[in-house]
């Protein structure tokens, strides 16, 4: 299940379209949703025509909580993906949807990779679609809308998802107010979405990133003062292995980034200049994250975090 927040920064186009209509009271009575992982999107918009607390999904209330479950009494839900469907699944809908709703909030029928149906079914398919009866949605997905029949693309509303990609999630947080140079290092950081909303949210993370770029600037430039400082700030403040792993992860983004200088890449900590004054030689800039890769590698196994430390300031 996806957070509004993830599909929000995954899929911003999906999500404000959803969220514009739903807000003029507009609701089609077909959707299909094109790509990969689809069905978590569709979830999303299932969720969102039948939650009676928020305009979109609440992921809360007891509704939202049965689609999740896949328990709610007014939907069907077929994946063309496990079995084609047949003619016969979509006459059960026919003849559900026909009773009146058990629930009183709307039905609903999902079709997962509506394009591995029968033609037989596809037949059947459009007389429902072609008559649409207030308070019955449908939501189909499939991986590649140029193998679902025009005339059942025609009557739905058509999202079509974009690939996701860092690149893509970092531009779509910047818009969302977070600075470049954050963005950048999320987008280096993260190894997902979930990851990347959950750092952008945790304020010691900042702190992190003022230890990294503390240390980057004292290693290049007040070389005696780097142990003292490592030991009077960052251990002081962190002392758990998960923030001491990132604060890792951190300096070497930093150290790449003299790397990056030296290669006329741009900065990923494209806020602070002092980077561009750090003279270093490629090959040692290389054996430097090396290094930190391996210490980072032994924090997994080794409960003492100031000797971890103390090994960092002395082996770079
Ligand atoms: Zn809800």
């Amino acid at each position: 299940m996806k957070t509004i927040e993830q599909i929000k920064l995954e899929q911003p186009i999906f999500y404000q379209t959803i969220y514009n209509e739903f807000k003029q009271n507009k609701r089609n009575h077909a959707y299909l949703i094109e790509g990969h992982d689809a069905y978590q999107y569709a979830e999303f918009l299932v969720k969102s025509l039948l939650c009676q607390d928020e305009l979109l999904c609440c992921n809360r209330c007891r509704i939202c909580q049965q689609v999740s479950e896949n328990s709610y009494i007014d939907m069907i839900h077929y994946n063309g993906k496990e079995e084609p469907i047949k003619k016969g699944a979509i006459e059960a809908i026919q003849s559900k949807l026909l009773k009146t709703s058990v629930e009183g909030h709307g039905k609903i029928y999902v079709i997962e990779s509506i394009e591995n149906s029968t033609p037989e079914a596809i037949n059947s398919l459009l007389k429902i679609l072609e008559e649409p009866v207030e308070g019955i949605y449908a939501v189909f997905t499939c991986e590649n809308i140029n193998r679902v029949l025009p005339t059942i693309v025609s009557r739905c509303q058509i999202f079509r998802l974009k690939p996701l990609n860092m690149g893509l999630m970092k531009d779509n947080l910047i818009e969302q107010g977070t600075t470049e140079e954050k963005a950048n290092i999320l987008t280096h950081i993260s190894s997902s979405s979930v990851q990347m909303l959950e750092l952008s949210k945790n304020d010691s993370f900042n702190d992190l990133i003022i230890e990294a770029l503390n240390f980057i600037e004292d290693y290049y430039f007040k070389k005696e003062n780097l142990a003292l400082n490592v030991q009077t700030n960052l251990l002081k403040k962190f002392k758990d292995r998960d923030s001491i792993a990132l604060f890792l992860d951190l300096i070497v983004l930093g150290f790449k980034d003299v790397l990056n200088k030296n290669n006329h890449i741009d900065q990923i900590f494209c806020d602070h200049d002092f980077i561009l004054n750090c003279q270093d030689e490629d090959e040692a800039l290389i054996e430097k994250i090396e290094n930190i890769l391996t210490i980072k590698n032994d924090l997994s196994y080794n409960a003492n975090i100031a000797l971890i430390i103390d090994r960092l300031v002395y082996s770079i």
